[in-house]
């Protein structure tokens, strides 16, 4: 009998992904995963689809979304887990980021239009779910319109922070982001510390109310997880980890490539 271990990272068709809930569920299986939770940026929408799979593959799934938060002007982006799935306060965030999302990429695409890259709305569906849309969307229709080579660039050269395109648009506050996950009966953690940008913001909100940090991530190295590993345990957070499997479009973090075991994965899934 394999050991349990639950990846708690990964993205679906619902937001940036390219396999379906139940695509990542049967991918989970062959790779003898025990346990798993859907992490879409900004939705849930995935876990409709997730929750009634899961329980007729016999796979553990917890409830989980991964928010977008701004610190000072740094993107920070938190972890949620074990809310209840049909959380009111959770499905309302949802959709006020659903609706932010939507002012900021059409300022995006006006920006990219008036410097001669023509990208409609229309271009920005990767799948036929309706889920999260972002920059990596944008990036996708920029290379397959033949603007850029590649996602990479388009990020370099048009949308990445700081570039002419990028918009940041409405932002919600990590503090803010907290409160909401822990009032809707949720875990607040912070995910893949070591992409925060600037120290300063890194700083602060390491005192912040947190739950846990994604100590272990992706294919990462024992030494590259110590130093998150030292600071959760000295604020007796929960150390979680994940792959932050993204299917086909990032095949250099793939699913199961960090988890947790059995006695974590119950701790998130039990709050309350
Ligand atoms: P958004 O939430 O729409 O602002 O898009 C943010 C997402 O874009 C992140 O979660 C990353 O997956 C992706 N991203 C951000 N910066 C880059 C970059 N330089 N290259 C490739 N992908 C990026
Ligand atoms: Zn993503
Ligand atoms: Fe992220
Ligand atoms: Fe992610």
């Amino acid at each position: 009998m394999n050991p349990f271990k639950a990846d708690l990272h990964c993205h679906s068709t619902y937001s940036d992904g390219t396999f379906t809930p139940k695509q990542i569920i049967d991918l989970a299986l062959e790779i003898d995963l025990k346990g798993l939770s859907i992490t879409d940026h900004d939705t849930i929408a995935a876990y409709e689809e997730a929750i009634p799979y899961a329980k007729s593959r016999g796979i553990a799934l917890i409830t989980g979304a991964e928010f977008s938060a701004v610190q000072n002007e740094t993107n920070i982006h938190i972890l949620a887990y074990g809310f209840p799935f049909d959380s009111e306060l959770i499905k309302e965030f949802s959709k006020i980021h659903a609706k932010r999302r939507l002012d900021r990429n059409r300022t995006i695409l006006n920006k990219l239009n008036e410097k001669g890259m023509i990208i409609t709305e229309d271009d920005l569906v990767i799948s036929e779910k309706s889920g999260t849309i972002g920059r990596p969307h944008i990036a996708y229709a920029l290379m397959k319109k033949g603007y850029v080579e590649s996602i990479q660039q388009a990020f370099r050269l048009h949308i990445g922070e700081g570039k002419p395109c990028y918009v940041a648009g409405l932002k919600f506050g990590v503090e803010e982001t907290i409160q909401l996950i822990h009032e809707a009966g949720g875990l607040a953690v912070i995910a893949h510390p070591h992409l925060i940008s600037d120290p300063k913001a890194l700083k602060t909100i390491l005192e912040f109310d947190f739950d846990g940090i994604e100590a272990y991530y992706g294919r990462f190295s024992p030494q590259k997880n110590q130093r998150w590993i030292e600071i959760g345990n000295q604020k007796q957070w929960i150390l979680t980890g994940g792959s932050d499997f993204h299917g086909e479009i990032k095949p250099n973090l793939p699913l199961g490539s960090s988890w947790v075991n059995e006695e974590t994965f119950h701790r998130l899934e039990h709050r309350l």
